[in-house]
């Protein structure tokens, strides 16, 4: 079960009061995408997952802080034209918003999380622009922290989970031949036996052209079905 409670936050930005729900307890039972979009009841939760300012647009998990550098972005005119452009009042831009914020911050990491979670959002409200260029955003965003972690360490297992998660947005994305290319690339690298069986779920979608989501589980399903055809 998914219990709330509700909370006031001053503005961190702008110093408006706003009520708030705060999420106090989910459950995420069941498998998720591979994209690790989570399951269960956390996955209906995103509207609590960041707090957002409706006069100065302000986005944060609490907007009550803020960071050093952060007004300026907020205040600056690409937030600004994020804040009242076509997306406005969505949850997608509120992700959007806090993607640019990370952004901003050198949070490379952050940056392409947020993308994500708004690419989420809009394949919610079937908004399939929104979602292909935020999906493009969080590869942009992944990808750049795997070649950082990779100068530092060729076998980092940090960047081929960004990299192997990768494979599935430009999959969603409907990039073919880049997530192609991308699997391609970690089937040759030292990787273990459950990622190794993703990639190779992930290159069968591809050759289908399959940009659907498809759960974790899917691959466990597929595995199982192949021994009782082969015995
Ligand atoms: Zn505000």
């Amino acid at each position: 079960m998914t219990s709330f409670t509700e909370t006031f936050e001053k503005c961190g930005i702008c110093g408006t009061f706003t009520k708030h729900m705060v999420m106090l307890s989910t459950n995420s039972f069941g498998s998720p995408d591979l994209d690790l979009r989570p399951p269960g009841m956390k996955r209906h939760t995103m509207d609590e997952w960041l707090q957002e300012c409706p006069k100065c647009g302000y986005v944060s998990v609490f907007i009550g802080e803020i960071k050093e550098g952060v007004r300026e972005i907020v205040e600056g005119e690409e937030y600004s034209a994020l804040h009242t452009g076509p997306l406005s009042g969505t949850l997608a831009n509120r992700f959007l918003k806090a993607s640019l914020i990370s952004e901003c911050l050198g949070n490379r990491k952050g940056a392409g999380t947020y993308a994500l979670y708004a690419a989420w959002a809009a394949d919610d409200v079937g908004d399939r622009a929104t979602a292909r260029t935020a999906r493009l955003k969080a590869a942009e965003h992944y990808m750049g922290v795997a070649s950082r972690l990779e100068k530092r360490d060729p076998t980092s297992t940090r960047a081929i989970t960004l990299k192997t998660q990768t494979v599935d947005i430009l999959r969603r994305s409907g990039r073919w031949e880049e997530a192609e290319q991308l699997a391609d690339s970690l089937s040759e690298q030292q990787i273990d036996a459950k990622i190794k069986a993703v990639i190779n779920f992930q290159k069968s979608l591809l050759r289908q052209r399959n940009d659907s989501p498809h759960r974790v589980n899917d691959i466990i399903n597929i595995d199982e079905r192949n021994k009782i055809n082969s015995q």
